[in-house]
């Protein structure tokens, strides 16, 4: 077998994403020090632009829970938490992330030589992915003795109705005041417009990027998009990711015009629904290399494709995209914009991950894969997992499984 560097044509932006990491990290560092800065965490479709516009340097805890999965230590970490009190099943992100605070040990420090995350002096949560965020916060708001807020978006909606939206545009009101008086801010709206704005056009680049993957061969897949994720998650009211987009942009397009596909010989066009696993991401992706099978589209790297923004009221669009979000939204929601995303991108089979920790943003417990079997005549794969916890994840037993499902789509071919 030929190894990875051989097969793959490598990202050029990648060498360029590793600095914009690098930069975040250390600038973070150095707000945290400094005591004339504030670092605020926010979960990752929070209200981030508030907190730009209010001057925080933002901190995103689930990016550093992913990290903990990838680097293979949530399994080590998680005891702690849980003889803190935290359920074993309880999110792993929450649950390694907790571990690495009581244990200090941190990737950040091996990654940028930084000793962990930076000191809160605020934390602001968002309850639209799930509850597990308020109580993750809430840990770290006791530990570091700061204030923690948030908002809570109704939930599990179909359609989003504007009285919603206007219930959370007074939420969003009311954390703005909270935290004003809390530090002695005053928001000023045009900062506020610009840091949406900002948001909002790297949120569209991301959408461009991801959207490239409709080409046959697909010039990105869901393994690249894990990565290159990560500047419209952390840094979003900036113009950085901005620019980090169009450049990633350009190369998809570039690689679109020549032909140049992520996966040689593309055959099969598969869609991953659900959560990530991040400790085995580089064995699943060589598996699909392999299978000659791209994964040319998920849910997960959507959900940061939102809605652009064009002017207007900055808040309402901040609790239209809060509450809008495909977590936050009902089963005959998902379904259907499932279907949308299997046409758009001509899937062949989709693969539901069963994320034992993570229920929240877990979509085949209630029938979604048999009905799409049935009703779409759509090839399913369902395998079981989690997104940081190795123990929930055997690597045997999802890889036969999977090469079983690439023949199955062999035979019907
Ligand atoms: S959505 Fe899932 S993984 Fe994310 S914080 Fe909530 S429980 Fe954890």
């Amino acid at each position: 077998m030929q190894t990875e560097a051989i097969k793959r044509v490598p990202i050029e932006a990648t060498g360029r994403l590793r600095a914009l990491m690098r930069e975040y990290f250390l600038g973070l560092d150095a707000a945290a020090r400094d005591p004339d800065r504030r670092v605020a965490w926010c979960t990752s479709v929070g209200p981030c632009e508030i907190l730009v516009a209010l001057g925080f340097d933002v901190y995103f805890p689930e990016n550093h829970g992913a990290m903990l999965g990838a680097k293979r230590l949530s399994h080590e970490l998680i005891p702690r938490a849980v003889g803190a009190g935290y359920c074993p099943e309880s999110c792993s992100y929450m649950n390694s992330d907790i571990g690495s605070a009581l244990t200090g040990r941190s990737p950040l420090r091996e990654a940028y030589g930084i000793d962990g995350p930076p000191t809160p002096n605020l934390l602001v949560y968002n309850t639209n992915q799930c509850r597990e965020t308020q109580d993750w916060f809430s840990f770290f708001g006791r530990r570091h003795e700061s204030p923690v807020m948030g908002i809570c978006p109704p939930g599990y909606l179909g359609a989003v109705e504007p009285a919603q939206v206007a219930y959370v545009r007074g939420q969003l009101v009311r954390l703005i005041g909270q935290i004003e008086s809390r530090f002695g801010l005053k928001m000023d709206p045009a900062r506020l417009e610009e840091a949406v704005s900002l948001s909002s056009r790297a949120s569209t680049l991301w959408r461009e990027v991801l959207e490239t993957a409709r080409t046959r061969p697909a010039p990105i897949t869901f393994w690249d998009g894990l990565i290159h994720m990560a500047p419209v998650i952390l840094m979003r009211g900036s113009q950085a990711p901005i620019d980090y987009y169009r450049a990633l942009l350009a190369e998809m397009e570039d690689r679109v015009r020549s032909g140049v596909g992520a996966v040689r010989d593309e055959q099969w066009r598969i869609y991953w629904e659900g959560m990530p696993v991040w400790p085995k991401v580089r064995e699943l992706s060589e598996k699909f290399f392999d299978l000659r099978a791209v994964v040319a589209a998920s849910t997960y790297c959507n959900s940061w494709a939102f809605r652009p923004y064009e002017g207007g009221d900055p808040l309402e669009w901040m609790a239209a995209t809060s509450t809008e979000i495909f977590i936050n939204r009902d089963e005959a929601f998902k379904q259907a914009f499932l279907v949308e995303m299997f046409e758009r991108f001509s899937i062949d089979g989709v693969i539901f991950h069963n994320a034992r920790t993570c229920p929240n943003n877990t979509n085949c417990r209630f029938g979604m894969a048999q009905r799409l079997r049935d009703k779409q005549g759509m090839p399913v794969l369902v395998i079981d997992g989690d997104l940081s916890d190795v123990r929930f994840f055997s690597t045997a037993q999802t890889m036969t499984n999977v090469e079983a499902f690439i023949e199955q789509l062999e035979g019907r071919r």
